[in-house]
C-alpha cells in the first residue's frame, strides 16, 4: 500500500470527497457503533451515504433507522449533519461538519404500492435506493435470482424517484433489470457499489456492457471495498485501483468513484448471513471472508492513483466530483 504522503494528505483535504455506501449496525436502540463515523471524518471524508436497510428488512426497519441516525446526529451537532441537497453539502464543508445522507437497498418496502414513502424519504435526506437486493421483488429482478425484468410497479416507482429527485442505482440488481431501467432513464443512473467483472468476476461484479450503459446516463460507478468483490489480497488500496482503472478507461474517469460498503459491525454481517441465506444463495454465503477495505483506506487510494499518473483534478473527481455532479442533477 503506497504510503498515504504529504501531496495525499493536502489533496484529500482540498477536495470534496464522498463515500457513497456505509454500513452502520442495523438496531435502532444501539447508538454505540456511530461514533465510529469519527474514522470517516479522520479519513478526510466530508460525505457519507449511510445505509438504512435492504429488501431483506421491514419498512419499519428502514424509518426507524432513519429515525434512530438522525437522533443521534441531532444530539451531535459540532460534528455531524443531515444533507438534504447540494447546498446543504456545501455548507457542512464550510462548517467542517461530515455530511450525512441515507440510501435504500430495494424497492421492496414498497411492495403494497403506497409510493408516498417515496417522497418522505427524499425529503428526510435519501440520495439514492436500488430496485432489487440480490432476489427479485414486485419491482424487478435480483442479480441472484432469475430475472424477470422491470415491472410496471418498478416504472412507477423510478417516475416518483424521478419527480422527486431520488438517484436510481442498480446494484445488487439483475442485469436484464438493469439495462432496462438504465433504457428508459432521462437523469443519471448509478451503481452505487458494484466492481467490474472484467477485473474480478463475481456474481455481485458486473459487466463491462453494464458499465458503458451507466456511463452513457451520466451516471458514475461506485468502486466497492468489499474484498470477496476485489478479489484476493489485502492491499485494498491498490485492488480498489485497479477496478477504478478498468472503468476509467472504459468509460471515462467522470464515470467511476468509490462507496466502500464497510461493515462496522462486523458480526453483524454474520448474523445477516445466517439469517437470510436464502438471499445470498450457497455460494456466496459460503465463500464470504468479511475483509472490508476500511475508511482510512482513503489517503492510500489517493497516493496510488497519483502514482500511477491521475491528475489532481481527475483524482478529485474520482473522490467526490462525480457523485456531487450526480447529485447536482438529480438531488437539487
Ligand atoms: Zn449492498
Amino acid at each position: 500500500m503506497p504510503p498515504a504522503d504529504d501531496h495525499a494528505t493536502t489533496l484529500l483535504k482540498d477536495t470534496l470527497v464522498w463515500d457513497n455506501h456505509s454500513c452502520m449496525p442495523l438496531r435502532p436502540d444501539d447508538h454505540s457503533y456511530l461514533e465510529q463515523l469519527a474514522r470517516c471524518r479522520d479519513a478526510g471524508i466530508d460525505v457519507v451515504t449511510l445505509n438504512l436497510g435492504m429488501d431483506l428488512t421491514s419498512r419499519s426497519s428502514h424509518l426507524d433507522m432513519l429515525d434512530s441516525f438522525k437522533r443521534w446526529i441531532d444530539q451531535n451537532p459540532d460534528h455531524y449533519t443531515v444533507v438534504r441537497n447540494v447546498a446543504e453539502i456545501d455548507q457542512a464543508r464550510r462548517d467542517g461538519k461530515l455530511a450525512i445522507a441515507f440510501d435504500l437497498e430495494g424497492m421492496a418496502l414498497l411492495d403494497d404500492g403506497d409510493l408516498d414513502l417515496v417522497e418522505e424519504l427524499r425529503s428526510q435526506g435519501a440520495f439514492w435506493m436500488l430496485v432489487a437486493y440480490n432476489r427479485n421483488n414486485r419491482a424487478g429482478g435480483g442479480c441472484l435470482d432469475e430475472d424477470t425484468g422491470l415491472s410496471r410497479h418498478g416504472r412507477a416507482i423510478l417516475a416518483e424517484m424521478k419527480r422527486v429527485g431520488m438517484v436510481a442505482c442498480c446494484s445488487h440488481t439483475g442485469h436484464r433489470t438493469a439495462l432496462e431501467v438504465m433504457e428508459h432513464a432521462d437523469n443519471p443512473v448509478i451503481f452505487s457499489h458494484s466492481n467490474p467483472s472484467a477485473v474480478f468476476e463475481h456474481v455481485r461484479n458486473i459487466p463491462d456492457s453494464l458499465i458503458r450503459a451507466c456511463a452513457e446516463t451520466g451516471g458514475v460507478i461506485g468502486i466497492n471495498g468489499l474484498g470477496d468483490f476485489l478479489g484476493p489480497g489485502e492491499d485494498y488500496a491498490a485492488m480498489m485501483v485497479q477496478h477504478i482503472d478498468h472503468v476509467a478507461d472504459l468509460a471515462g474517469p467522470e464515470h467511476v468513484a468509490i462507496s466502500l460498503d464497510y461493515v462496522f459491525d462486523q458480526s453483524e454481517v454474520y448474523d445477516f448471513i445466517d439469517k437470510m441465506r436464502e438471499s445470498f444463495g450457497d455460494e456466496m454465503a459460503s465463500q464470504f471472508t468479511c475483509r472490508f477495505a476500511p475508511p482510512d483506506t482513503f489517503p492510500h487510494i489517493v497516493a496510488a492513483l497519483l502514482k500511477k499518473g491521475y491528475t489532481e483534478e481527475t483524482v478529485s473527481k474520482i473522490l467526490g466530483g462525480n457523485w456531487l455532479r450526480v447529485a447536482q442533477e438529480v438531488w437539487g
